[in-house]
């Protein structure tokens, strides 16, 4: 469940919150930083999308069929099994390995107010150690003119 863009961090950055329900998952968030970049009032430029997390990460990836995230977190586990001998005694090393897998950032184009995505793309927040309440930073760097 996305909630919406809350008050600025800072007066150029601004956050929302994920609320994930499982312990793996795949949120579309475009819809939630289109809003704040609507709000932003930056029409061309670019967006930083950063997760500040260490168990979550943000990708880009096909938003047409839902197999597709579902099949990248089940072969993401083939990977980076639960279980392993690892030494991480919070026991969550999987969702930490995964984590740096994908990465804490993304960056996406803005033209004429709109995020620059192929048709078939969307931005979703990956959660690797849900369900829990998460942060996303967005901030807007506009061209200069
Ligand atoms: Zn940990």
């Amino acid at each position: 469940m996305l909630l919406a863009p809350t008050a600025a961090v800072e007066d150029d950055m601004d956050q929302f919150t994920v609320r994930t329900h499982s312990g793996f998952e795949m949120i579309d968030i475009t819809g939630a930083i289109t809003s704040v970049l609507r709000k932003s009032g930056v029409k061309d430029g670019v967006c930083y999308v950063f997760v500040p997390h260490t168990t979550a990460a943000v990708t880009i990836n096909e938003n047409a069929d839902p197999d597709v995230p579902r099949d990248i977190l089940t072969e993401l586990d083939k990977i980076v099994p639960l279980d392993d001998t690892y030494r991480h005694i919070e026991g969550n090393s999987a969702a930490h390995i995964k984590a740096s897998l994908f990465g804490a950032s993304e960056v996406v184009l803005v033209k004429g107010g709109s995020l620059v995505l192929g048709t078939w793309q969307s931005i979703f927040f990956c959660e690797f150690d849900g369900p829990r309440t998460r942060s996303v930073m967005v901030r807007f760097l506009p061209d200069a003119v």
